[in-house]
């Protein structure tokens, strides 16, 4: 057959996805896997959202809110914002995807550090437009004088995944505000903040700042951490009126479907909730990094649900046949490391004695 497909979506290199827990115990044979790999929140969603979305099932023969009108509002209040200054996405993943879609074609630069979210060069490469990525610095966090140094002419949107994933590791105010200020104004900044309800250094940006100071700064969050509400798909972005106004342009006017609107609502209301998984968290990632660096396993500092870890060569497969997933970070150019989501303390537990014996287990 002719080949059809545009070249530069053919040589896309897939995303690849933790794998899922039923799949692995079917492979192996076995049942009690657990799965630490896609910084999911283990505490669950908010019992709240569940209710809410049990209660929408019922009216789901209607078509969504495609301006998702009452949650816009209750968001923007949440944030300080007004509901103007937001669109909701299906997952911040996609407000990615329309930024790629909005922003860049063919002859277009776009920049990002890498190793981070693996999104980003599938939404360049998508638009056809040239992926520029700039190496992390030796303490695996952004080099923003690196990537400042890396605009050209050419440029036309720069992502900073701040708290970083895979890496966990996070700028701070102070070298994100002169990054920006040496930003031309004529690129869009795109401030990933998936993990920032987890982050707990007090001298975090304040990107949402910037929104109002430098139009064509989208900052985007997401109910798929914290919030606990991954399966159902709801992020969003914050961003001047013209600059939401453009991104709405190629949305699927039914993105975010009505079971996931009332649960995200409902999920704004259920504070608890989220300062539970906050502190379970927290108490996890202490645990986590405590005890592997007892095993002699560097930890990076992670600001995140996550940890990014040197277990060793081999430590990613071996974890896997013992029923414990992480995530691999040899496509990242790191074979040694794994990233670890944070989990509930009987599964952090396991993965700590699993690595112990794994370590002690004469090779
Ligand atoms: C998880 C994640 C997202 C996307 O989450 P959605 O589920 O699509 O809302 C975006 N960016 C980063 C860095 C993430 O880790």
């Amino acid at each position: 057959m002719r080949r059809l497909a545009k070249a530069h979506v053919a040589q896309i290199r897939p995303y690849q996805p933790g794998k899922p827990v039923e799949e692995l115990e079917r492979e192996l044979g076995i049942s009690g896997a657990i799965k630490l790999a896609s910084n999911e929140n283990p505490v669950g969603p908010s019992p709240k959202a569940v209710l809410a979305a049990r209660e929408a099932l019922t009216g789901v023969n209607r078509y969504p809110d495609a301006g998702c009108f009452v949650l816009r509002r209750r968001l923007a209040t949440h944030l300080g914002v007004d509901p103007g200054e937001l669109l909701i996405g299906a997952g911040a993943d996609e407000v990615l995807g329309l930024i790629g879609q909005t922003y860049l074609g063919p002859g277009d630069e776009a920049i990002f550090a890498w190793p981070s979210f693996a999104m980003y060069p599938i939404v360049v490469q998508a638009a056809g437009a040239t992926a520029v990525a700039v190496p992390l610095d030796g303490d695996l966090v952004h080099d923003l004088g690196a990537m400042a140094a890396a605009v050209s002419p050419r440029t036309r949107v720069v992502f900073v995944c701040n708290p970083n994933n895979p890496t966990g590791t996070a700028v701070g105010a102070d070298a994100f505000d002169h990054f920006v200020e040496g930003l031309p104004a004529d690129v869009i900044l795109a401030v990933d903040e998936a993990y920032y309800e987890y982050a707990r250094r007090s001298d975090l940006p304040r990107a949402i700042d910037w929104v109002r100071r430098r139009p064509g700064t989208i900052v985007l969050r997401t109910f798929s951490k914290i919030y606990g509400l991954a399966g159902l798909r709801v992020g969003y972005g914050i961003s001047d009126p013209e600059t939401i106004g453009l991104l709405h342009r190629t949305r699927h006017p039914f993105n975010v479907s009505l079971v996931a609107q009332a649960a995200a609502l409902a999920a704004l209301d259920d504070a608890p909730h989220v300062e539970a998984s906050r502190r379970i968290n927290a108490e996890g990632l202490a645990y986590l990094g405590r005890e592997l660096s007892a095993l002699g396993i560097r930890v990076w500092p992670s600001e995140t649900n996550f940890l990014l870890a040197d277990a060793g060569a081999g430590a990613h497969d071996a974890l896997l046949r013992e029923g414990v997933i992480v995530r691999p970070m040899a496509g990242f150019g790191l074979p040694q490391h794994v990233r670890i989501t944070v989990g509930l303390p009987e599964e952090n537990e396991r993965l700590v004695k699993t690595l112990r014996r794994l370590r002690e287990q004469p090779r």
